[in-house]
């Protein structure tokens, strides 16, 4: 496999040095594909070879079972960004490899909007497509122009619109599956230096201007990265609240129809003026719920169960579980099926895990 171009056998690592939570045990092999062709051709062999794979990009949103894994991690690198001046857009392409910050920072940086709110998330380019990222009221199918993606099943390398990704809220077809890896990503950006529209409210406030306007994408970059930081969501290896693999499960949509049950069982634990204040938006298939709310009014306060714990909350946000260096998978997981039993206990409401699980599960 080596032998390919851009593909180099690397060694043997722990897919806890390549995870942002910090666990994972050993795979078979790590092949670092600095070129689209390299992640294509590796995917292509190991699975003509019957061979189990996991496609690799920052590991900012996976959760690895610990021990030998059967596994070979097939390390997506190619980073090259080409800017194209087309008729009715100005359209960023760029390998999947690359960090996304990096390639959010350079369109922000050359004056152009579209991708300022999604600052400061972890992971690379390709990656995004896979859970439709999203933050600050933004998510990455907003701005998604196309996808070059390798084809497993039918082996074609080949450019898609959108439509073929089924993205929804954090998922796609893409989301724990083998249909198909992500070799490049063009997005589409303002070349007259507009922001997305600012439709988060805490996000709107800090910048001063009213929800639905257009603003300056530096400093929309500049505030969601301050946002952010004070949240624990801008990995800092000197902070161990953003060793994680980010928000842990996704927010909760109820159908309406048990949305008052909810509310009572909010009402019966905390009172009537908790319960009138539950965040509570419409969304596809009814209303979407806070997970963090619900965490924190459940008993699973920040820093729980307590300072000394291998594994627990950030001490700056509920909705992320963090390792804070010496957690195995093992902890890390009893500490998510506490925290989902809690929820499901106190309120009646299903969490799902937000991260992709290697070896383990829930
Ligand atoms: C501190 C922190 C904050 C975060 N904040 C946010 C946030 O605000 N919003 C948000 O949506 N997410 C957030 N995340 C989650 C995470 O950063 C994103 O999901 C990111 O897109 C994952 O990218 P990655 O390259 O690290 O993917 P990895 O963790 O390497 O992989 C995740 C999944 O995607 C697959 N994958 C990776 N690359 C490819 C590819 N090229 N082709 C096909 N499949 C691929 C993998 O096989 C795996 O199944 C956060 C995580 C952390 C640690």
């Amino acid at each position: 496999m080596s032998d390919v171009d851009g593909v180099a056998a690397a060694p043997r690592t722990s897919l806890a040095e390549l995870t942002t939570l910090r666990i994972g045990g050993r795979p078979r092999a790590l092949l670092e594909c600095s070129t689209a062709e390299g992640v294509a051709e590796s995917v292509r062999a190991l699975d003509a070879a019957d061979r189990p794979v996991l496609v690799l990009g920052g590991g900012s949103n996976l959760v690895v079972a610990g021990g030998d894994l059967d596994l070979v991690v097939v390390a997506v690198r190619n980073r090259e960004v080409e800017y194209l001046d087309e008729a009715d857009a100005l359209i960023v392409r760029a390998g999947a490899g690359l960090t996304w910050d990096e390639l959010v920072a350079d369109t922000v940086g050359r004056g152009y909007g579209g991708l300022e709110c999604l600052s400061g998330i972890p992971g690379s380019v390709g990656a995004t497509p896979v859970q439709n990222v999203g933050a600050y009221g933004v998510e990455v199918a907003q701005v998604l122009h196309r996808v070059r993606w390798y084809d497993r099943a039918t082996g074609a390398d080949e450019w898609v619109t959108p439509d073929a990704l089924g993205l929804a809220y954090r998922t796609s077809v893409l989301k724990n599956s083998d249909r198909a890896v992500v070799l490049e990503v063009e997005f589409r950006l303002d070349r007259a230096g507009r922001s997305e529209p600012i439709r988060y409210a805490e996000l709107a406030g800090r910048l001063g201007v009213e929800p639905g306007e257009r603003t300056d994408p530096a400093l929309v970059r500049h505030t969601v990265l301050e946002l952010r930081r004070g949240k624990g969501m801008v990995l800092d290896d000197d902070d161990e609240d953003t060793w994680s693999a980010g928000s842990f499960f996704t927010n909760p949509v109820v159908r309406d129809e048990d949305l008052p049950a909810v509310r009572s069982r909010v009402a019966g634990r905390l009172g009537d003026g908790p319960a009138g204040q539950m965040p509570a938006f419409a969304a596809t298939g009814g209303t979407k719920l806070s997970a963090g709310w619900l965490i924190e009014r459940a008993g699973f306060g920040k820093g729980y169960p307590s300072s000394s714990s291998p594994a627990r909350l950030s001490t700056k946000h509920t909705l992320a579980l963090t390792n804070r260096g010496e957690a195995t998978a093992d902890d890390v997981i009893a500490l998510a099926r506490e925290v989902r039993d809690g929820v499901r206990e106190a309120f009646g409401v299903e969490l799902h895990p937000e991260p992709v699980w290697v070896g383990c599960s829930i």
